[in-house]
């Protein structure tokens, strides 16, 4: 039996006549992280392959695979998809079905849409942006898509067609900007010259770009689709490390407020193992390979942590997340109390005088973003700090750099930056 392994591609043949499980087991991989493909179909770990068979394991995780056969919880037909943590498996139709109405409960649970909604929906090209995408229209929203240009290579131009194709499969309008043309840098340059890591300036600018064409193209809403792994994982690395004011900002909605478009994550109640089942069922073709920048990112070793735990104990990332938002959110929105005005080079809503993408960009560009404050003494020295003072993000203006402070370094741990500019704060 040929199977077909994808991150990095690769074929290995192994023996058949035997369960998906099995194979699974032998090649050390959480069945929970895979879809298992053959030909069109999906396979489920209780499923036999043959020997002449040749199987797809595609992993699930972005950002980063008979006789007795499963039954549909709903319908009892054969299952394809096993949903460990609802103890349940579903047929296809179910799955779909199973996967919009999450996500009309959320919508509905949060009131994050309003039909009347011009909605901009962040697409990645990655399966669950289109996903999304998919489901609101076929729910009847005015969803346009906004695509990003990275410009990580062939990865981006990959992932800028397939965002293109379904766009124009679907007669839907998707929104183009693109980080080096419009902003004079791409992620790989902002990765060798900025002072971030290149994970955390690419979300950085992610959420900058897609905030202010939110607001500059009408629209009253953007939606993400960020996912119960995703979510899962962002908690458990800002509570790793006690990062309050992000811990308050992690929710499924954030309303609009002044300079800020409404922002609503309505895939937060399904796993990645659910949405990659959703678009494969619904034909939806997607960028399957990961970004080749994110090895060794620190969201996805928390995804993987989480993936380990979610093996014996199905149901811990939900309880993780879900846990939080019902019983813990409200502790945490005392933490996030900020002034924001808007930045002096874009408009954008920051806590100081440049928001954190202005200050990102003029790094990367080697520009100068105008004085420190602080002022001067008689004899024309600047007050307060000796070199160039800090920001109100506790980040040094001017050159001048000596030892970080334990919240710098805490924050530069960090690939995933919610800084306030970027989210609004919780307490409105
Ligand atoms: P990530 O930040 O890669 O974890 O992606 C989270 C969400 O951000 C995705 O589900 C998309 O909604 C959105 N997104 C990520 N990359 C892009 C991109 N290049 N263009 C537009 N939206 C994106
Ligand atoms: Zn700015």
């Amino acid at each position: 039996m040929k199977v077909r392994l994808r991150n990095p591609d690769r074929e290995v043949e192994l023996a058949g006549g035997r369960k998906v499980h099995d194979v699974l087991g032998e090649l050390g991989i959480n069945p929970d992280t895979v879809l298992v493909i053959r030909e069109r179909e999906l396979l489920t770990r209780e499923d036999r392959v043959g020997e002449a068979d040749v199987i797809e394991i595609r992993p699930v995780i972005s950002g980063g695979s008979g006789g007795n056969r499963m039954r549909c919880r709903r319908c009892k037909d054969p299952a394809v998809v096993e949903i460990r943590r609802h103890n349940a498996a579903f047929c296809a139709d179910c799955l779909v079905r199973h996967v919009r109405e999450q996500v009309k409960r959320a919508i509905e649970g949060h009131d994050m849409l309003d039909p009347s909604d011009r909605i901009l929906v962040a697409v990645s090209g990655g399966k669950d942006s289109l996903a999304l995408w998919d489901i609101l229209l076929e729910l009847g929203y005015r969803a346009d898509g906004l695509y990003l240009g990275l410009g990580i290579g062939e990865y981006s131009e990959r992932s800028h067609r397939i965002a293109r194709a379904f766009a124009d499969g679907r007669d839907a309008h998707l929104v183009e900007v693109d980080l080096a043309r419009d902003y004079g840098f791409d992620v790989p340059t902002a990765g060798r010259k900025g002072s971030r890591s290149t994970c955390a300036v690419c979300g950085l600018s992610k959420r900058y770009v897609f905030n202010r064409a939110a607001r500059e193209g009408g629209y009253d809403v953007i939606a993400t689709g960020h996912n119960l792994d995703d979510e899962a994982a962002t908690l458990l690395g800002n509570t790793l490390r006690w990062q309050t004011d992000y811990i308050a900002r992690q929710s499924p909605v954030l309303p609009a407020e002044e300079g800020f478009a409404r922002k609503v994550k309505p895939l937060y109640r399904l796993s990645e193992l659910e949405t990659a089942a959703f678009a494969f069922l619904r034909g939806i073709d997607y960028v399957v390979e990961e970004c080749p920048l994110v090895a060794g990112n620190t969201q996805l070793r928390y995804k993987d942590a989480m993936n380990h735990l979610e093996s014996t104990s199905p149901g811990t990332k939900a309880q993780f997340l879900f846990g939080y938002l019902d019983r813990a959110a409200p502790l945490f929105a005392s933490q996030d109390e900020a002034e924001l005005v808007g930045c002096e080079r874009c408009g954008q809503p920051t806590t100081g005088r440049f928001c954190a993408f202005c200050r990102a960009q003029a790094q990367i560009l080697g520009e100068r973003l105008g004085e420190p404050q602080g002022g001067r003494d008689e004899r024309g020295e600047r007050l307060g700090e000796p070199q160039g003072g800090r920001d109100e993000r506790g980040e040094r203006l001017g050159a001048a750099r000596d030892e970080p402070s334990d919240r710098e370094t805490v924050e530069s741990l960090s690939d995933e930056v919610m800084p306030v500019e970027m989210y609004g704060t919780v307490r409105r």
